[in-house]
């Protein structure tokens, strides 16, 4: 099934949400403007979905879901990407 090599490609990337502040003055900082995907080139936007890599480099969680479907490193450092352990561990298994 599909959706199942989906589930594991998860395993490959930690999820946050982007949050841009936008100063009130609307002056931009050109030196904040790093947080680019480099897939599509294209800005993190707003309360968009981003994928950040063990190797800490960031991209939209859909374009490296694509990515990491066809090549398992990063496309920018060549990184070997490999899943973070499973979070499912039993620490208080105390029977
Ligand atoms: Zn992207
Ligand atoms: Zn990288």
């Amino acid at each position: 099934m599909e959706e199942k090599e989906d589930e594991d490609i998860l395993r490959y990337f930690k999820l946050r949400i982007q949050h841009v502040v936008v100063p009130k003055d609307g002056v931009k900082d050109p030196t904040n403007t790093n947080e680019i995907c480099g897939i599509c080139l294209g800005k993190f936007k707003h309360e968009e979905t981003i994928g950040t890599l063990g190797c800490e480099h960031e991209y939209h969680a859909c374009c490296i879901k694509k990515w990491l479907l066809r090549k398992k490193n990063c496309p920018i450092c060549r990184t070997s990407v490999s899943p973070f352990p499973s979070t499912k561990t039993v620490q208080m298994h105390s029977n």
